[in-house]
């Protein structure tokens, strides 16, 4: 359950988001789209607690987004972000990048850690490669990775930016299948996304923002298919 009020974010002078109002609930799976510059990114770190509104109020499950340091803190912890790339730490292996965060910020002992990764590193096909360091992997397998060690910290939900924008055809079908994957299994993910048709297959909430504003949003299904706005109708014009 997620609810933004009258949401605000202004980086000098330039207007990020512009009073971005929203309410939803059963939404698991949220597709974020529209044009460069829009405020996708922004709205994305607002939620992920790594920006602050200048005004208005995000409530996720009826708690405010905790705007003082230490409980900040905390709530980021609770949220697993994929970004579009660099997302590993370079000297670490695959194995190590996602024992990190639970050793060092959720309480695992290094034993509980390595096993409870290696289970999920091989549910995901990624066992064999979990010995690598991010250089030896090909760009979908460290995408693949990222998204492993963001699962690891069982979030409340999951944040992507764009996971896929720089990866090529193939590694980007493994990587949407793996986030697909996770939807079936039920876990909440809000994703930015230039894939559209992937956005039409796993999103249930499609919402376009524009210039800071939510331009329209609804039902996935119904945003892709009629797209009531000429801004919209303009954007999946253009990127379909
Ligand atoms: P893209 O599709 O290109 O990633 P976006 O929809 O994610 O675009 P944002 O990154 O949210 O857009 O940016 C929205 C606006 O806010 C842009 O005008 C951008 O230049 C500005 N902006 C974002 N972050 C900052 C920042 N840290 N400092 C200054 N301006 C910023
Ligand atoms: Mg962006």
């Amino acid at each position: 359950r997620l609810r933004l009020d009258g949401v605000v974010k202004r980086f000098d002078g330039v207007t990020a988001l512009n009073g971005i109002s929203l309410s939803l609930s059963g939404a698991r799976s949220i597709a974020l789209i529209g044009p460069s510059g829009g405020g996708k990114s922004t709205l994305l770190r607002v939620l992920a607690g790594l920006e602050l509104p200048d005004q208005g109020g995000v409530e996720i499950d009826d708690v405010p987004l905790p705007t003082d340091g230490e409980s900040l803190i905390k709530y980021r912890r609770s949220i697993g972000t994929v970004f579009q790339s660099y997302n590993l730490f370079p000297h670490l292996t695959a194995l190590e990048n996602v024992t990190l965060p639970l050793v060092q910020a959720h309480g695992y002992a290094k034993e509980a850690a390595n096993g409870y990764a290696m289970e999920l590193l091989d549910r995901f096909q990624l066992a064999s490669h979990a010995g690598k360091r991010p250089y030896e992997l090909s760009g979908g397998q460290q995408q693949r990775v990222a998204i492993v060690r963001a699962v690891a910290i069982k979030p409340r939900f999951l944040l992507f930016d764009e996971p896929t924008s720089a990866l090529d055809p193939e590694m980007t079908a493994e990587v949407l299948d793996l986030i697909a994957e996770l939807r079936a299994q039920g876990r909440e993910l809000i994703i930015v996304t230039h894939e559209m048709g992937f956005a039409k297959r796993v999103a249930d909430h499609g919402i376009f923002l524009g210039a800071g504003r939510i331009v329209e949003e609804g039902p996935a299904a119904e945003l892709f298919a009629a797209p009531q706005t000429a801004e919209l109708k303009a954007f999946l014009g253009k990127v379909l």
